[in-house]
């Protein structure tokens, strides 16, 4: 049973952010209010229960320990006999006895929803709508409430349950919940993980590596500069790291507070007709599309992510190699983080990241990943340095890996596992395959990807499903 629980406790220099947002909530809304409300914590992870207590406290409901004092029961059984476990049926059957959902929807609504809609246990479904402590106009039913955020053109829902069934505009209309969640999770979070969350902002390091870093003693960014400068720490049993990835990291450290500043679009367009211009010198007749989170719409984008191809087959022939050595001799790349070796351009062999587990998703493009700088003009001085990922693709699959490369990163692992579990697909950036008998398919265009998969085409500034 649950003990009525104080907000999380937090480390000292989120105490005051973490105070002003709760008084601001407090202001804000009193959904709750008045409301008693027992969270059964079986089958509820850690982090979401921390996130369900402070969202139900921080709207002004009372916590209770007792489900008998409770008028909602919030639990995330479904079966009628582990719920037993928890609450005599007899009691279940005089309250409200809803999913954790009706906490975070009723918060992002702004409103409490009906408890019908969320009723945890089928059989207690008519008790809970009759449950409901309160009947007035206020507590509008889900499904048929007229939709409090704007729809789009299409069929596409905010709620779907695979990002690539929902419209996911820049600004996102759950925007207030965000924000209360990344104030609830930052608090929540263990210094550990701030470090490792701190290390894998680095380019190049991602949460494995972070992990094997942290356990190694580093625990600043400055440590890092010591382990990867000096090699401390390091023992003879410890395995190698790969010369191609201590280099990208030793870059991306040293070139740490030049490459933090995000870019607005003009300067990943200049960049973009830059290289444009020395790919057409380097190989004729190339065609590109700028993807990432400049194709989402974002004003600001962290690096410039620049898929291309040639019609013709054959002229790819070391084309990422070929055009990255113009770009330094122009000195317009100052740095190379990584680039596909000739080997690894091989569908077989995978390059250098792909064994990592915390780049599951590494797909087998010819790819090179560079640190760019735009040369003095006239009126500008000469450019920050900035990240630039060059990724080409054969033609035949130039719109996959279009899509593939137009993230957000959430809306491609949805689009992987809605490929996977609802069309018996594969889908990567570098093609798409059915599982049963590995036939490959070469949509060419970019709604044909979406068709093929199965989907109603969702236009790319639709597609900014991260947090
Ligand atoms: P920003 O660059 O402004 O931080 P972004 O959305 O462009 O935002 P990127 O890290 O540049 O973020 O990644 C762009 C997209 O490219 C990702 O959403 C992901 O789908 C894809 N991507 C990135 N790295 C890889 C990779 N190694 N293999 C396959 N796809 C990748
Ligand atoms: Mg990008
Ligand atoms: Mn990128």
């Amino acid at each position: 049973m649950s003990s009525k629980r104080s907000p999380p406790s937090s480390d000292s220099s989120c105490d005051s952010d973490y105070e002003d947002k709760r008084r601001r909530i407090d202001i804000d809304s009193k959904l709750f209010s008045g409301l008693s409300i027992h969270i059964i914590q079986a089958k509820i992870e850690a982090t979401e229960l921390d996130l369900l207590f402070s969202l139900a406290e921080s709207n002004g409901a009372e916590l209770v320990t007792n489900n008998e004092q409770a008028e909602v029961i919030v639990t995330a059984i479904s079966m009628r006999r582990r719920l037993e476990r928890h609450i005599k049926w007899e009691i279940a059957k005089e309250k409200a006895v809803v999913t954790p959902a009706w906490i975070t929807q009723s918060v992002a609504n702004k409103r409490r929803l009906a408890c019908g809609d969320y009723a945890a246990v089928c059989s207690l479904e008519e008790c809970t709508k009759e449950n409901c402590p309160d009947h007035s106009p206020k507590w509008q039913s889900a499904r048929e409430s007229s939709s409090p955020v704007p729809t789009t053109p299409r069929n596409l829902s905010y709620l779907a349950r695979f990002a690539v069934q929902r419209a996911s505009p820049l600004i996102c209309p759950n925007q207030g919940l965000l924000e209360q969640l990344a104030v609830i999770h930052r608090i929540s979070n263990t210094p550990r993980y701030q470090t490792l969350k701190e290390f894998t902002r680095i380019h190049g390091i991602g949460p494995h590596t972070a992990r094997k870093l942290y356990a190694t003693g580093c625990r600043t960014v400055d440590d890092l500069d010591r382990y990867y400068g000096a090699e401390l720490g390091r023992t003879e049993e410890d395995e190698p790291v790969p010369e191609d990835e201590i280099s990208g990291i030793r870059v991306a450290l040293e070139l740490r507070d030049k490459l933090c500043v995000p870019m607005p679009r003009g300067e990943v367009e200049e960049i973009d007709r830059v290289i444009a211009q020395e790919l057409e010198e380097v190989e004729p007749g190339c065609l590109r599309t700028i993807v990432g989170g400049y194709r989402r719409g974002k004003e600001m984008s962290n690096d410039v992510d620049i898929v291309y191809t040639h019609p013709k087959k054959g002229r790819e022939r070391n084309l990422s190699r070929r055009l990255v050595d113009r770009l330094r001799s122009l000195g317009l790349a100052t740095h190379v983080l990584h680039i596909t070796s000739f080997r690894s351009a091989n569908p077989n062999h995978a390059p250098a990241g792909a064994a990592r587990p915390d780049r599951p998703h590494w797909d087998t493009l010819d790819k090179a990943l560079i640190i760019f700088r735009l040369p003095a003009t006239e009126n500008s001085p000469k450019g920050l340095h900035r990240r630039v990922d060059l990724i080409f693709a054969p033609f035949e699959t130039y719109w996959t890996a279009v899509v593939g490369w137009t993230g957000s990163t959430l809306f491609e692992r949805d689009l992987r596992l809605w490929a996977k579990q609802k069309m018996g697909m594969k889908f990567d950036s570098s093609g798409i395959t059915r599982r049963r008998d590995t036939k490959q398919f070469f949509p060419r265009t970019e709604a044909a990807v979406f068709e093929l998969l199965g989907l109603e085409y969702i236009d790319p500034t639709l597609r900014n499903a991260d947090i």
